[in-house]
């Protein structure tokens, strides 16, 4: 190759790479080696790293703190869903946004929907589909991954059935260990608002009532109208709610309005629908339920 043929071969690779991060914030990225697996969510994603290790090539479309609602897959997104052998995905409404770049891009992968067999919650009228904040649920979908790996390669089956198993060990013990933490909190206090409807299942699972959400519907897109917020109001008021909590990945504006108006304290930064980045602690579904009980468990008491 000559040097300008060199040289223009380089431009046109920097022009595709600027393209790409111009379309999807730079990811998403692509760690470990093996099958090629992507998964939507950053749930998923953790959960596949624990059940493979650095074993397979693994794509995680949702970075730290984006919205899982209503994500766009970037041009370099529907590459890696072209190229996959398994995609991982959460369904119940929550990566619909999946289905076109899916049937887009041609891709042979099997695709996977990691929740079934969960016993839903219905909140709002439909399915709950933020089913990670049980650890039981968490372990159903560990058990799918490393269903959906093994067929996939089976070579590797028997060291993803290892970790697998060693992994629902440790959400065990994170279930134990956010039960000792809500133990600790008097039963009527155990009453609380949150932000956007996302953590019904670690409600329903650690016996904390949840009296209503400032976001009603499944979206985070929806504000609450003038009426819906005084009757909230007065919910919070009648019902002896003992906090309102409001999570990371949504603009706390409202909830710290409505804990003023009320006098009830407000939580902020409970991850909801996203875990945490890199190094803050919550970037591993025990680790981020964890932080999460630490949180819920000090406001309440
Ligand atoms: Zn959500």
């Amino acid at each position: 190759m000559s040097l300008l043929a060199r040289l223009s071969a380089l431009i046109v690779f920097i022009f595709a790479v600027v393209a790409a991060s111009a379309c999807g914030g730079g990811g998403p990225e692509t760690t470990g080696s093996g099958i090629q697996v992507v998964a939507t969510t950053t749930q998923i994603g953790a959960l596949t790293r624990a059940v493979a290790g650095e074993g397979v090539a693994l794509t995680v479309l949702l970075s730290a703190g984006a919205d899982a609602h209503d994500y766009e897959p970037s041009p370099l997104a529907a590459k890696k869903i072209a190229a996959a052998r398994v995609i991982l995905r959460n369904g119940l409404g929550l990566d619909d946004w999946l289905d076109s770049t899916i049937e887009g891009s041609g891709t042979k992968g099997t695709v996977v929907t990691v929740t079934d067999d969960i016993d839903l919650r219905v909140g709002d009228g439909e399915a709950d589909p933020h089913v990670w904040h049980s650890p039981a649920n968490a372990k159903s979908m560990v058990d799918n991954i490393v269903t959906a790996l093994s067929e996939a390669d089976p070579e590797h089956a028997s060291a993803f059935a290892q970790n697998g198993e060693a992994y629902k060990k440790t959400l065990d013990e994170t279930d134990a260990e956010i039960r000792r933490l809500i133990d600790q909190i008097p039963s009527e206090n155990r009453r609380v608002v949150t932000n956007h409807d996302a953590l019904g299942y670690f409600f329903d699972r650690y016996g904390i009532v949840f009296i209503g959400a400032i976001i009603p519907t499944a979206s985070k897109d929806a504000q609450p109208s003038a009426k819906e917020l005084a009757e909230l109001q007065d919910l919070i008021e009648t019902q002896g709610v003992k906090a309102i909590l409001a999570e990371k990945e949504v603009d706390p504006k409202v909830a710290r309005e409505l804990a003023e108006d009320t006098g009830v304290r407000i939580v902020e930064g409970l991850y909801a629908d996203s875990l945490g980045e890199k190094g803050s602690g919550a970037e591993t579904v025990d680790g981020m339920l964890l932080a999460n009980a630490r949180k819920i468990a000090e406001a309440l008491r």
